[in-house]
């Protein structure tokens, strides 16, 4: 379950940056080395360390990240909190989602569920690529299962489908800080070559539970 997956320390202990779970270098050319070290390194790293302060001596140490963000989700007080927890978490779940080995076809369970409900795989990459693209600004594209039906779904900033109670299967990440190094401005250009190469289709039929 993603509960399982994402707890990323001992009940108790302060958040862990996870390792990623390739090598720097194993995305690249797709995505460089140097994009995925500042990323992990630098960003994701951030995110950890800013979790930790803000919720050092609150009711909120000791619980997950996703205890967190359905606890703070929507409360102006609560914001960066929110904010930190759920960017942690959401960048877990991308590096998950990418793999050197990724791309090609679904596995099979996961393939007839795009087709029941996109029509067909061509589809679904087309959905996921207008939301990426059509994203302003900051945020995430999302393939999700909302009750019994896969669909796609974009967000702002650090904002997750969970929070509205949806599954996510799996995530691309469509800050600038995610593709500027390789590719400049051409957000397109690594929506696409993600797609083809990196997406990690057997990680979201994983998630299908
Ligand atoms: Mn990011």
């Amino acid at each position: 379950m993603i509960n399982d997956k994402t707890r990323n320390s001992p009940v108790g202990a302060p958040h862990i940056l996870p390792p990623l779970p390739y090598a720097e270098n194993a995305l690249d050319p797709v995505i460089s080395a140097r994009t995925l070290g500042v990323h992990y390194g630098k960003h994701h790293k951030t995110y950890v360390d800013n979790l930790n302060k803000l919720i050092t001596d609150t009711e909120l140490t000791g619980l997950t990240l996703q205890e967190i963000m359905s606890m703070t989700a929507g409360q102006i007080d609560k914001v960066g909190i929110f904010n930190n927890a759920a960017q942690v978490w959401n960048h877990t779940f991308y590096w998950n989602s990418l793999s050197h080995k990724g791309g090609g076809e679904p596995p099979v369970v996961l393939k007839q569920k795009i087709e029941s409900s996109f029509g067909n795989l061509d589809s679904c990459k087309k959905e996921l690529t207008t939301a990426a693209m059509t994203q302003f600004g900051s945020g995430w594209a999302w393939l999700v299962m909302n009750g019994d039906k896969l669909e796609v779904t974009k967000t702002a900033n650090a904002e997750s489908p969970l929070s509205k109670g949806i599954k996510p299967l799996l995530v691309i990440d469509v800050w600038e800080h995610a593709y500027y190094l390789d590719y400049e401005n051409r957000r397109v250009e690594y929506v696409a070559a993600v797609i083809e190469k990196l997406i990690n289709w057997g990680f979201a039929e994983d998630n299908l539970g």
